[in-house]
């Protein structure tokens, strides 16, 4: 486990690393680069690189986590890959079942494989589960996502590319909207009517509202947002005001 600069969570867990690119929200994916620089640093754990290897190992590692802690599940990858055994996804679910003292994160793009097994496995209230909706072609992760058990679900629009026009049809059983833009060498701009739109949404349902990041600086409306500087508090890659307010709320948990 290790710390994380991830703006909602503490810490990431990986039991499973690598992946492959499936959407239009894959193209800059910072865990490939990031899995090729741990290999060559010499990383045990990253030695193939950004291929889907499984760490069972890790899977001792929440057991010994005295303090609580907001854990996302899978950073460096998708726990819903096709090359994940169905038994090895059962056994971190196992884990996470049997460590109630944290609360985990699990975000995938790959719903219909989520689907496919989510009723065999066991959903305790510490799971959270999330897809990733990067734009309106995705939306039917959404519909995959509320057919699952999860207690608590929500949506990663990061990075938006695009409009979540249909999103008012789902938001109601929504617990958590997240949304950033993309961010690094080549990143596409987010317009802002995009996050406005979703942030109407959010606020006429009540629904949490988690504004990462603008991404670029050229994507801010606003080049005297404080939170460009590295040194504000609330500081995130390209600043994180929305008409001069930061949005940071979470899912309530019972
Ligand atoms: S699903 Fe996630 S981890 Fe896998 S390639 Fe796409 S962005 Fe990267």
């Amino acid at each position: 486990m290790a710390k994380s600069n991830i703006e909602w969570t503490e810490m990431t867990w990986n039991p499973t690393t690598g992946c492959t690119k499936i959407s239009d929200g894959c193209l800059f994916c910072y865990a490939e680069p990031l899995s090729l620089r741990l290999k060559s640093m010499g990383l045990p754990k990253y030695q193939n690189g950004f291929r889907l290897t499984l760490h069972p190992e890790e899977l001792k590692r929440p057991y010994t986590w005295k303090k609580s802690r907001m854990v996302f599940v899978n950073s460096m990858s998708d726990l819903f890959h096709p090359e994940v055994p169905d038994e090895f996804i059962k056994a971190v679910f196992k884990v996470m079942n049997e460590t109630p003292q944290h609360n985990y994160q699990i975000l995938t793009k790959r719903s219909e494989r989520l689907l496919q097994i989510a009723g065999e496995l066991t959903w305790a209230e510490n799971i959270w589960m999330g897809v990733t909706v990067e734009n309106e072609k995705v939306t039917p992760r959404i519909a995959d996502l509320l057919k699952t058990p999860a207690k608590t679900k929500f949506l990663s629009c990061e990075p938006l590319i695009g409009p979540v026009i249909s999103l008012d049809k789902y938001i109601s059983y929504i617990d958590w909207v997240i949304v950033g833009g993309e961010s690094g060498a080549g990143a596409r701009k987010m317009e802002k009517s995009w996050v406005d739109n979703i942030l109407k949404i959010c606020s006429e349902n009540g629904t949490p509202f988690f504004f990462k990041q603008w991404g670029r600086k050229n994507s801010n409306v606003d080049n005297n947002d404080p939170t460009i500087e590295s040194k504000n508090l609330y500081h995130a890659k390209g600043g994180c005001q929305l008409d001069g307010k930061v949005y940071r709320e979470m899912p309530v948990i019972m």
